[in-house]
């Protein structure tokens, strides 16, 4: 249980200071004035805090606004060279290290192909802290201006800094990445499952920009996802929440990389869509993005009747998640995810309307992602920046 513990004015201060830098990263440039309306904090308190801010470097002035009859305003934003952070995704078929500042721009990035049978733990290791390296001395930014590292997995992630990580499909069982990757780097470590961290970007940047109450669904290979109630990130009792991937919907069914069988992983995941289609058309088994964008291409029977199956498991995986959640909205991602909703976008709401009662669904926005396959590294990247927003002044102090 956690100790009660009296606010000192120590905490306030904090407090304060996180409440303001989080209103200029979100809504920033805004004038002091603008700040005191959105943050409900008095002019006194925002006047000393942003000048504590700007005095540590973390937020710059950003030209000047004119005021009704006054005196023109100052508008402060957060500092972009402030800090850096890197975001790396670990997917099935490579892993991509992104640098990005603290505008959230894209300054440098680094793809290490992985072959999908092969995720050998120590070789992502190396090629997470390879990537790292090579991303930092492309942009010339230095190691001491790294706010931390932030890394998006598949599986389940235990909590704490060992950072334990059970993926199954991956053959990686216990593996403690935040062990395993500290003995080659300083840098603070952040790690969370993929779904989550894609989840946080569009929730911050992209399609679930303003939403309280959302789901974010990412399909690619497999099928995960990121459940969102009060603006946060819902995580369960031991951090699982959202394996919406292995939720049966259709029991018995086809055997799914889990163990068990008719999940909806095992009908709408990229890999087990190519695996239906190379049963009724047999075939090598290529590279999967390609040949995932080639079935969506092809207009053959074969194919048409793989992705109408897949467009209705799909669906019904939808239509639960809506009786069940309520959400204001649904973000439909992940790469594969992006491929099927470009092309059946209307088919899709169409059947998460037929697996969910009428008034929630009614309800329910269903859209398709705004960031991009790229949202898992980027996300990563934001769980260094929510750290960091957090507590802005032990952040460097600590590398
Ligand atoms: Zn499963």
């Amino acid at each position: 249980m956690m100790q009660a513990r009296r606010r000192t004015v120590r905490d306030l201060r904090r407090g304060n200071r996180e409440t303001l830098l989080r209103a200029l990263f979100f809504g920033g440039p805004a004038s002091r004035h603008e700040l005191t309306a959105q943050t409900g904090l008095s002019a006194a308190t925002v006047s000393n805090v942003t000048a504590d801010l700007l005095a540590d470097g973390v937020i710059a002035e950003a030209g000047q606004v004119e005021s009704d009859g006054g005196r023109p305003r100052v508008l402060l934003r957060v500092n972009p060279d402030y800090g850096y952070a890197i975001g790396v995704d670990v997917g099935e078929t490579h892993v991509r290290v992104e640098l990005l500042d603290l505008g959230m721009n894209e300054l440098a990035r680094t793809d290490y192909a992985l072959r999908p049978a092969r995720h050998d733990v120590e070789l992502v290791v190396r090629h997470i802290l390879a990537g790292a390296d090579l991303v930092l001395s492309e942009a010339g930014v230095p190691r001491e201006r790294v706010l931390g590292l932030g890394v998006g997995v598949p599986g389940l992630v235990e909590p704490g800094p060992e950072a334990v990580i059970h993926a199954p499909t991956y053959g990686w069982q216990g593996v403690a990445l935040g062990t395993l990757l500290r003995a080659g780097t300083e840098l603070p470590l952040f790690v969370d499952n993929g779904a989550k961290t894609m989840g946080q970007a569009e929730l911050w940047f992209g399609a679930g920009r303003g939403a309280s109450t959302a789901a974010v669904a990412l399909v690619g290979s497999g099928v995960g996802l990121c459940l969102v109630t009060d603006g946060g990130i819902y995580r369960g009792a031991s951090g699982s929440a959202g394996e919406w991937g292995h939720m049966t919907v259709a029991a018995g069914g086809r055997a799914c990389r889990c163990g068990n069988r008719g999940c909806l992983e095992a009908y709408a995941g990229a890999e087990a869509v190519l695996d239906r289609y190379r049963e009724l058309v047999p075939g090598e088994a290529g590279e999967e993005e390609p040949a995932f964008a080639a079935l969506l291409a092809d207009r053959s029977p074969e194919a048409e009747r793989v992705l109408a199956e897949t467009v209705h498991y799909l669906g019904a995986g939808l239509g639960t998640l809506i009786n069940l959640l309520n959400p204001e909205r649904i973000v439909l991602g992940g790469w594969a995810g992006l491929l099927l909703g470009r092309r059946f976008l209307p088919e899709i709401r169409e059947a998460a309307r037929a697996h969910s009662l009428a008034l929630p669904y009614e309800r329910t926005g269903i859209e398709l992602g705004l960031l991009g396959p790229d949202a898992v590294a980027r996300g990563a990247a934001t769980l260094v920046v929510d750290g960091f927003l957090l507590d802005s002044q032990r952040a460097l102090q600590s590398v």
